[in-house]
């Protein structure tokens, strides 16, 4: 995740005011988010071990937020802020788990639209291998999209979904994330707009999507 704005906090009080708040925040609320969490994080794995494969890894997908971010800008982006450290705060992982989200704070539909993109398009820019049929991650973050709306369709094999969407592009992708705040909203993109300059159909493209509901 991304972090970098002008609604910086200090305190938990001040992430919950401002959450509280909404647009009506006042930018007065000048505090720093650092005290949170820097803008990239790129430190020691669990494992103790920082490996350039996996600095290598996190600065892609940290790219990846940041011309995300480039496109929605704040306070938009305190929508994954937000989430990241309330999750943090209420579970010990950042993403959190559906069912078990933070009761304030979460925006889980917003993080999944924007960790979905880092995870598909920072894979991409790592040259990482696209892994067929890999799915969610935390069981919401649609990792495996990306590669699903683009590569070829795939139909009963072991992946436990039908894929039977294809050729669409990672611009495409990037092209839909102004103004998509959630899935539904990501999904009509391709229904409304992208599905002209493919041969997927509405059912294939609900199919698919449908898949990545939670
Ligand atoms: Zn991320």
């Amino acid at each position: 995740m991304l972090h970098k704005g002008y609604s910086t906090m200090t305190t938990i009080a001040d992430l919950l005011t401002a959450w509280a708040l909404g647009s009506f925040a006042p930018v007065a609320l000048l505090i720093n988010h650092t005290v949170f969490y820097p803008d990239i994080t790129y430190g020691y794995s669990g494992s103790g071990d920082s490996t350039t494969a996996r600095i290598n890894n996190v600065i892609y997908h940290e790219l990846a937020h940041a011309s995300h971010h480039q496109l929605v800008r704040d306070p938009t982006w305190d929508r994954i802020r937000f989430h990241v450290v309330a999750n943090s705060i209420f579970s010990g992982d950042v993403y959190g788990f559906p069912g078990n989200f933070a009761l304030i704070g979460s925006d889980p539909q917003f993080t999944a639209v924007a960790e979905g993109w880092a995870h598909h398009y920072g894979d991409v820019l790592a040259g990482n291998p696209l892994l067929e049929g890999r799915r969610f991650r935390n069981g919401f973050v649609p990792w495996g999209l990306g590669l699903d709306l683009s590569d070829q369709r795939r139909l009963g094999d072991l992946s436990g979904y039908d894929d039977n969407v294809c050729c669409f592009t990672d611009g495409q992708y990037f092209s839909s994330l102004p103004l998509t705040i959630t899935m539904q909203q990501l999904r009509n993109r391709y229904l409304n707009v992208h599905i002209n300059t493919t041969s997927n159909t509405p059912a294939q493209i609900n199919n698919l999507f449908d898949n990545y509901n939670f």
